[in-house]
């Protein structure tokens, strides 16, 4: 097997979608293109206008031969720009620029670094940049992750992020965050499981009960630790087992209702732990 991400490049512009951002072949392969090419792959996914109308004739209008602004058949005094009711209208940054800034934040460089790579200032635009992708993480959690239902085998799980006051000794500073977590363990082994974090304030039972009901319908079964807060999840109506046995990788659970006891291996441990290593520098760095 060969490895690592050359291997995976693709050479087609065309093929290409965001996900092969990841992979910095790829990404240097659609913004070597020229511009035309460039403008033509964000139409083709959208992040471009691919139609426009002129607002007083109302007919529709033409890209002129640079593709950066689309002009009016009828008068010469109509147009527009190519970034027009697009994710980059009003900047006057390249968009390659953009796009590179983008990438950087998403590969979670630091602000200082993400806006020295594409030349904006650190104080005012790059600041606003990075509240515009939060604005569309947010736009994008009300739309696919709020309203998401969780079905089948769900594990909860919750862990502490940041400061833990030991014995109440040390610091009392720093900041503190809960970190809940449902996985809805996926059957077919082809899927991916679905995971939900959600940061919270305390771990206590209306704060876990509210987002366990918002996320998982009555009737499914969950399987958690033995954490008091989840002491009512019987009587809400789910299938309820709680740890009563760690081995290494197997734990053993019983069912709050029947007494059942039924070995399984926990996930959602682990996804915790991990999203805990990848998330530390934002408590511990300042
Ligand atoms: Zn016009």
């Amino acid at each position: 097997m060969v490895r690592g991400r050359y291997p995976k490049k693709k050479v087609d512009p065309d093929s290409l979608t965001y996900k092969d951002f990841e992979c910095d072949w790829s990404f240097w392969i659609i913004m070597s293109q020229s511009d035309e090419k460039l403008f033509a792959w964000l139409q083709a996914r959208g992040l471009l206008a691919r139609y426009m109308e002129c607002e007083k004739c109302e007919v529709p209008m033409k890209l002129s031969k640079d593709k950066r602004r689309w002009r009016c058949p009828i008068s010469n005094n109509h147009d527009y720009s190519y970034k027009r009711f697009s994710f980059y209208t009003g900047t006057h940054f390249n968009i390659r620029d953009i796009l590179l800034f983008i990438r950087n934040m998403l590969n979670q460089r630091s602000l200082y670094r993400s806006s020295i790579s594409s030349g904006m200032s650190y104080s005012g635009t790059s600041v606003n940049w990075s509240r515009y992708m939060r604005d569309i993480f947010k736009l994008y959690f009300v739309k696919h992750i709020d309203s998401l239902q969780l079905r089948g085998i769900i594990e909860i799980d919750e862990t502490l992020l940041g400061r833990r006051q030991k014995y109440n000794m040390g610091k009392r500073s720093g900041m503190k965050v809960w970190l809940f977590g449902l996985l809805e363990r996926n059957s077919d082994k082809k899927q991916p499981d679905r995971i939900i974090i959600y940061p919270v304030e305390s771990r206590d039972r209306p704060t876990l009960v509210w987002v366990i009901k918002k996320h998982v319908a009555p009737g499914e079964t969950i399987y958690s630790d033995n954490w008091t807060a989840y002491s009512e999840l019987t009587s809400l109506g789910y299938k309820h087992f709680t740890v009563c046995h760690k081995y290494n990788y197997m734990r053993l659970y019983e069912e709050q209702a029947t007494g059942m006891c039924q070995k399984y291996s926990n996930k959602i441990i682990l996804f915790l732990t991990i999203y805990k290593t990848l998330n530390k520098k934002l408590i511990y760095k300042r």
